[in-house]
Formats: C-alpha cells, sequence, structure tokens
C-alpha cells in the first residue's frame, strides 16, 4: 500500500487527461491511495488536492486540456518554496510524485528528488521538445489542428492563386512545422534548428507558381522570424498576393488523437509500474514502439535535434 501525489503542471497539452486517468486507474488498481494536486506545483503549495477515485477520472479520456488545470508556479525556482511542497508531501505521507509536463516541470521534479521527494514525470507537452522521447503528449494532437487549419487554407489560397504564410507552435522545436509541413503538403518549412535563406524562398515562391502551383503554404515556427514582414516581402518582390495566419492556441486544445490517447494512457500506466517497482528520478518516454524510463537529469540533458532525413525528404517533397 502507497500513497502516490499526481499533477499537470506548465503548458497544458491534449492527452494529459488520459494520462491522469491511466496514473490514476491503475494507481487503484494496484491498491494505491491517488491524491492530485490541483494547478501544478501552486496545489502543492497551497495544499490544495482531493482523494482520487476511479469515477474521479470517469470521462476525460477524451477531453483537451486537464481537470486539475495548469499553471506556472515561478516561487517554486526558489528552495524555500520547495522545501515547504515536501512537508506537504510529507504529512500526506506521499510516496512518489507523478508530473505530467514539459521540461521546465521535469526541473522542478529534479529539484524535489535532490530534497527526497522521489519523483516520476510524463512528457506533456506539444511541442515534442524533449529529446530522450520519439512523442510527447500533445504532440499528435497539435500536429492534426495544424492540418486542418492548412487544409482549410490550401481552398482559400488555390482559389485566389494566394501565398499563405502560416505561424504554428515550437519556438524551440521545429517538429510541429516538419511533421504539419510534411503530412499538409506545405511548400515552405521555417524551423529554428535550420538556417533559412529568405530569398531563395521568394525564388521558390516564384518558381512554385510559375511551375503551375496554385497555391503556397509556407509554416513558420513561432519566433523564428516576423511572419507579417515576410508576407509583406514576399507580395512585394513576387507580386503575387500573400496573407499570414497564426493558427495560436488552437493548438494547445481539442479533444486527444487516438495516438496521443494510446501514448498518454501507457505512459501513465508504465509510471505506476516504475513506482511498484520503487523506482525514482525516471522520466518516462517512447522509444520506436518501447515506453522507456530514464533519469531525469539525462532526459533534460538529451538534446533535441530535428530529424535531418525528414527534413530533407520534405524538401524534395515539396518542389
Ligand atoms: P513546462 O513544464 O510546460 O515546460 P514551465 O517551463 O512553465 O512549463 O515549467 C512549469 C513549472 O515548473 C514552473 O512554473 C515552475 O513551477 C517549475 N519549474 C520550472 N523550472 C524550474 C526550476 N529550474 N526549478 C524548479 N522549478 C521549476
Amino acid at each position: 500500500m502507497k500513497n502516490i501525489a499526481v499533477i499537470t503542471s506548465g503548458g497544458d497539452a491534449p492527452g494529459m487527461n488520459a494520462a491522469l486517468r491511466a496514473v490514476v486507474r491503475k494507481a487503484v488498481y494496484n491498491n494505491y491511495d491517488v491524491y492530485a494536486f490541483e494547478r501544478g506545483y501552486q496545489g502543492i503549495l497551497e495544499k490544495e488536492f482531493q482523494k482520487m477515485n476511479s469515477r474521479s477520472v470517469s470521462d476525460i479520456l477524451q477531453r483537451g486540456g486537464t481537470i486539475l488545470k495548469s499553471a506556472r508556479c515561478l516561487e517554486f525556482k526558489k528552495i524555500e518554496a520547495r522545501r515547504e511542497a515536501k512537508k506537504t508531501l510529507d504529512t500526506l505521507e506521499i510516496d512518489t510524485l507523478v508530473v505530467i509536463g514539459g521540461d521546465g516541470s521535469f526541473k522542478g521534479a529534479l529539484q524535489l528528488e535532490k530534497l527526497g521527494v522521489k519523483t516520476i514525470c510524463i512528457p506533456g507537452t506539444i511541442d515534442n521538445d524533449l529529446g530522450y522521447t520519439d512523442y510527447t503528449i500533445g504532440f499528435d494532437t497539435a500536429i492534426t489542428t495544424v492540418i486542418e487549419a492548412v487544409s482549410k487554407l490550401r481552398d482559400t489560397s488555390s482559389s485566389h492563386n494566394r501565398v499563405f504564410v502560416v505561424e504554428v507552435m515550437g519556438r524551440n522545436c521545429g517538429d510541429i512545422a516538419l511533421y504539419a509541413g510534411l503530412s499538409s503538403g506545405a511548400e515552405n518549412i521555417i524551423v529554428p534548428e535550420v538556417k533559412y535563406d529568405i530569398n531563395e524562398i521568394i525564388q521558390s515562391v516564384k518558381r512554385g507558381m510559375l511551375s503551375g502551383k496554385s497555391h503556397n503554404i509556407i509554416l513558420v515556427a513561432e519566433d523564428v522570424l516576423d511572419v507579417f514582414e515576410l508576407s509583406r516581402k514576399i507580395e512585394k518582390e513576387t507580386d503575387i498576393s500573400s496573407r499570414v495566419a497564426v493558427i495560436g492556441h488552437l493548438q494547445r486544445g481539442g479533444s486527444p488523437t487516438a495516438f496521443d490517447r494510446i501514448l498518454a494512457t501507457r505512459m501513465g500506466s508504465y509510471a505506476i509500474d516504475l513506482i511498484k517497482d520503487n523506482k525514482s528520478g525516471l522520466a518516462v518516454g517512447i522509444k520506436g514502439n518501447d515506453i522507456i524510463g530514464i533519469d531525469i537529469d539525462k532526459a533534460l540533458n538529451k538534446k533535441d535535434i530535428i530529424d535531418k532525413n525528414m527534413y530533407e525528404l520534405f524538401k524534395i517533397l515539396a518542389k
């Protein structure tokens, strides 16, 4: 018999609820008591928690967002706050804290580990920006949203022989632009990991239209460049009409895809398997089709490298 606690923390991602459901139900199956804190680390500091049972996670598998709510808790970067959190967890006799979140949340968990709190991390973040795992929970749903948006933009782009510069999320990681670009047939992608040449992009727009393309979609990861400026430049130098679409927070919402539900479910279940084996300080991930657990510090240090082969394939197919 163990007590475990769970939080969702940092930027929310579709599939966090599916992970929570798996954590709670697998824990209950193992006769553990589960406490869920609200709003990430903030809820631990404010002692806002509820005891969970199988029914507490009914009807959430398909829901986007997180029923536990999420928050950024800057105070948690201070050791005094983390010591307070440890006291609260100790009072409830928590064996292990399960943290569902992104790299910032993992850093918080690592700091807690150093104070003697056992933690297991599950990657819930739409950006797919954690190098130790092939996929993070929420990424597949986010790219599905981008694909839907691009397919609508393509209709109007074709009708008017127009360029669309589409800003997507992923300021540190171009996976959303790359995967969505490959699966939506975009003409260009601009990602933080690869140097870009605006003149080359403008030339490729011209070439595309001359070769008979009736549309041109350019996916840009946010913060890499000013999408409005790029669009103006394209219009000025090509005489082809260009518009901007910023997909923004639509990418964070929505019902998780089957892939994300299954990934979240497998990862949540595996987190409890690790706890059962008295393991801690681990981040759950997926490599190939295997669910894995690796040290949180190693997980954080593994650089996320864009798949160069996929990038090259994109370039070939976009012509
Ligand atoms: P994400 O988990 O999505 O990357 P954040 O970067 O906002 O989101 O991190 C979520 C929370 O994790 C922060 O609000 C903070 O409470 C905690 N956190 C982030 N970095 C650290 C750190 N270096 N030390 C302790 N806690 C941290």
